[in-house]
């Protein structure tokens, strides 16, 4: 090769060695992101990008010991990785901190380190993600996390939330308090959990089949309740979440109702009781012998319905005062109750008045009855006196209302009033 071609040679290889650099240059210069190179405990060299993100000039980054721009909690981890891996002693392969811009605001970076040769010396070079945004998302959420399961820990209510595939993603105390299960045992899976339930439920077998309908049928929504072995009653309530309006998993909740459903039911009995007899009471008597209407209009048949009036009762309270009253109403409830069938319905139809249905029942079966209960109650005596009672009979016929049976019987016992008491009369 001549000179001149020597020459020529030269210059083609460093403009092409100038090309190829600048290219690289170029890349690191606009990459998005920061990229240092550290060595000697310095910043041997910074991207555009790092300025950026800092704050800081480059100028500025190359002259400051880099410690200084790392957030004071996080300096000792920083120096530890960095010193370690110069030494080749293990150092954590990726890692988060935090860098202190220039106008006072926290950064988060995330850093994948390598060792590079640079200037003939080991160096590091880190690119550094800028996750800030990221970090605060995970801290929002940490702390939405937080509020929630406070929030769910302070319902009373049991709660577990599943996913579509029955793992489970959230529960309450009261729903390990009310299951009676602990952590360990909860934290295998929703199949454990089922059979840890299956113990406890009264009926298991429908219970599992109503969980696995439920589970089939992904839009269901369940209000329902169920009996556990001990006796508690529990509500259940189970619907299906959303997440970007796709059910996403199902919320269960359950609540112990025991009390509640004791409470109603003595409500209930309130309700339809007479206070000083215990038998029912004349709203509930309507109730039943309305009910008895419908059936035997339905499915024929008939009945008959006993109507009695103490016989001068008045006598005993002005005699002998309220509570000898009182005494005598209940010895002869207590009686008459003693001689009815179970399927007959005894009822308080006000004062000293009582109403009998009896289902099943012809007009001369319902004068038979009437006339054994007056016959018992004659056994009672008070102050030597016998208790007489005057007794209405009338059978349901075709077409008739509640009305009209109620006028005739107590027409009956009426007439049996007038024409001497102590006697039965059937209309
Ligand atoms: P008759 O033979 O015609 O039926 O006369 P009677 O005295 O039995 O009937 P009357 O209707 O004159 O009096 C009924 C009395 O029953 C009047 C009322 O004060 C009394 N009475 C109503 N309810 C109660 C109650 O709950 N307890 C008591 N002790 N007395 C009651
Ligand atoms: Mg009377
Ligand atoms: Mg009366």
């Amino acid at each position: 090769m001549s000179d001149s071609e020597n020459k020529a040679f030269k210059a083609y290889t460093n403009s092409f060695l100038n090309d190829y650099i600048n290219q690289y240059k170029n890349i690191v210069e606009l990459a998005g992101e920061a990229i240092v190179v550290l060595q000697d405990n310095r910043i041997v060299y910074a991207n555009k990008k790092c300025s950026e993100v800092t704050g800081y000039s480059i100028e500025e980054i190359l002259t400051t010991p880099f410690i200084e721009f790392i957030y004071e909690e996080d300096r000792e981890r920083v120096l530890k990785n960095l010193r370690n891996r110069i030494k080749g002693l293990p150092a954590e392969k990726e890692y988060d901190f935090r860098i202190i811009h220039k106008d006072g605001s926290i950064k988060w970076f995330h850093i994948r380190p390598v060792i590079i040769q640079w200037n003939g010396k080991p160096a590091v070079l880190d690119f550094l993600v800028d996750i800030t945004e990221r970090k605060k998302l995970e801290e929002d959420l940490k702390k939405t996390v937080a509020i929630l399961q406070a929030t769910i820990d302070a319902t009373e209510d049991a709660l577990l939330v599943v996913d579509n595939s029955r793992n489970i993603l959230a529960y309450n105390r009261a729903f390990l308090q009310l299951w009676e299960i602990d952590e360990e045992k909860i934290k295998m899976g929703s199949e454990v959990l089922l059979q840890h339930v299956k113990h406890l439920v009264k009926n298991p077998d429908v219970f599992v089949e109503i969980v696995e309908e439920i589970y089939k049928n992904p839009n269901k929504v369940v209000r329902d309740t169920f009996e556990l072995k001990d006796g508690r009653v529990f509500e259940r309530f189970s619907a299906p979440f959303n997440v970007d309006e796709k059910i996403a998993g199902r919320v269960w909740y359950s609540k112990d109702i025991t009390l509640k459903k004791r409470f109603e039911e003595e409500l209930e009995k309130l309700a339809m009781t007479d206070t000083l007899t215990g038998i029912y009471n004349r709203r509930k008597f309507e109730e039943i012998l309305t009910e008895e209407i419908s059936r035997t209009k339905r499915y024929g048949g008939t009945f008959c319905l006993i109507m009695f009036d103490i016989d001068n009762f008045k006598y005993i309270n002005d005699r002998y005062g309220h509570d000898a009253g009182d005494y005598v109403l209940k010895s002869v409830v207590e009686k008459v109750k003693r001689y009815l069938r179970d399927s007959d319905k005894f009822s308080r139809w006000g004062g000293e008045e009582f109403l009998i249905l009896c289902p099943k029942t012809s007009i001369t079966e319902g004068v038979v009855i009437a006339d054994r209960i007056k016959e018992t109650v004659k056994e009672i005596s008070y102050r030597s006196m016998n208790i007489t009672i005057s007794v209405g009979v009338a059978q349901y016929s075709r077409d008739d209302t509640k009305e009209n049976i109620l006028k005739r019987v107590d027409k009956a016992m009426y007439l049996a009033k007038n024409t001497g008491k102590d006697k039965v009369v059937a209309l």
